[in-house]
């Protein structure tokens, strides 16, 4: 069988050009950049040349791009670049927002345990926040607000300008998580106004683990990893010089088809929006327009999420109900609570994250099957037999 990855938001396939840059460099770049000889230096030349190339693709000086390994590190040491700022200048207050992902919420628990008061803000039913609310937030005491760039399990994109210019003013730190954003909408880190940025090579077709902290100048970055003078004596340890010679061809492959590929990935993520919405008392996740190209996520009243993949599985369609980090434990989602969905129906969501690579023909044979499966185990549900008596009141209409 065919399958039909529609899991984009979780990894993504490593594209050709991204393929043919790692296997260049594995082959010929192995010297170590920090050895003076031919064969390092040969390696620290690539190095440079990806540094300077993946800087041009967000707006950035290359002296401002740190390399790491990846998404969750780029968040950890952006958090904590913030909390030793914070440390010096007397100020041990973060904002940040409900639905950011665990590599930031969890590394703000362990900031609250070393002192730091953490304020969470709420969002509204789209998972949105305002800079308004983030202004009223903000006082004597804030160091840093972090806001991602767009969630990456309901695809709303948050108002980081705005936000961005707020911290300005007032003269607080602001990170964005801008994993889910970069290499698949606009991203400049000069118009953005941001001091922090945290990018992945993995979530636009780039190799796993390396990634890229970005820190505007004039802002040094604290050490998460000591060891040797790597990443100017910020993060130690021998460059993933083959990731990061991939990472750059992936990001400048994916920022300059993201005009190509968006209106082709709306079109396909709003036939499929409207096709499952077919259902009945079916809801949408996340914003209406303003999400990202291919993000699609409802829930379905009366069913669990994790029966639906595994039925959708056996048909081909690799998807997901919430963050891959949260399936396989029970909780449900923390973005759909977020947001207001009641627990038994946060546990009836489907994820489906499109990439430029999926067809008109797949997104309909999703239609179709999510169709079936969903009446399916409905059929089965003892829940489903309640509402249908009126024993039980529908939540989603
Ligand atoms: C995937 C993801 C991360 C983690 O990135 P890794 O490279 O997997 O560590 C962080 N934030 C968001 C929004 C993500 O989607």
């Amino acid at each position: 069988m065919n399958k039909i990855y529609v899991d984009n938001a979780a990894t993504t396939k490593m594209s050709k050009t991204a393929i043919n840059a790692m296997l260049m460099h594995l082959e010929e770049d192995y010297g170590n950049p920090s050895s003076l000889h031919m064969v390092g230096q040969l390696a620290n030349e690539s190095m440079v040349k990806a540094r300077e190339q993946i800087a041009a693709c967000i707006g950035a000086d290359p002296k401002e791009i740190f390399f790491t390994s990846g998404g969750s590190e780029s968040d950890n040491q952006a958090l904590l670049t913030a909390f030793e700022w914070g440390k010096r200048n007397g100020k041990k207050h973060i904002i940040s927002q409900k639905t950011e992902h665990h590599a930031i919420l969890h590394t703000l628990k362990k900031l609250e345990k070393q002192g730091f008061e953490i304020e969470l803000l709420d969002v509204d039913g789209e998972g949105n926040v305002t800079s308004e609310q983030v202004r009223s937030a903000i006082h004597e005491d804030t160091a840093l607000v972090t806001i991602m760039a767009a969630n990456n399990e309901i695809g709303t994109q948050l108002p980081i300008k705005e936000i961005a210019a707020v911290c300005k003013e007032k003269g607080v730190l602001f990170h964005t998580d801008a994993v889910q954003a970069v290499g698949h909408i606009p991203i400049n880190v000069k118009e953005i106004g941001c001091d922090m940025l945290s990018l992945s090579a993995h979530k636009f077709h780039g190799p796993k683990g390396t990634g890229v902290l970005y820190v505007r100048k004039g802002l040094m970055p604290s050490c998460l990893i000591e060891g040797g003078a790597q990443e100017r004596g910020r993060r130690a340890g021998t460059e993933n010089v083959a990731g990061i010679c991939s990472m750059a061809a992936a990001i400048k492959e994916a920022v300059d088809k993201i005009p190509e590929n968006t209106p082709k990935l709306i079109d396909m993520r709003n036939r499929l929006i409207n096709g499952l919405l077919e259902i009945p008392h079916t809801i949408l996740n996340g914003a209406k327009s303003n999400r990202l190209p291919g993000n699609v996520n409802v829930c379905f009243e009366g069913i669990e999420g994790e029966s639906l993949l595994l039925l959708l599985d056996a048909k081909g369609i690799c998807a997901s109900s919430g963050s891959a980090c949260t399936s396989g434990s029970l909780d449900p989602s923390h973005v759909l609570l977020a947001i207001g969905r009641p627990h038994e129906v946060a546990h009836g969501s489907l994820r489906l994250t499109l990439s430029e690579e999926n067809t008109v023909e797949q997104i309909d044979y999703i239609i179709k099957s999510t169709k079936e499966v969903v009446e399916y185990l409905r059929k089965m549900s003892p829940i489903w037999q309640d509402l249908q008596e009126g024993k039980r009141k529908y939540v989603i209409q």
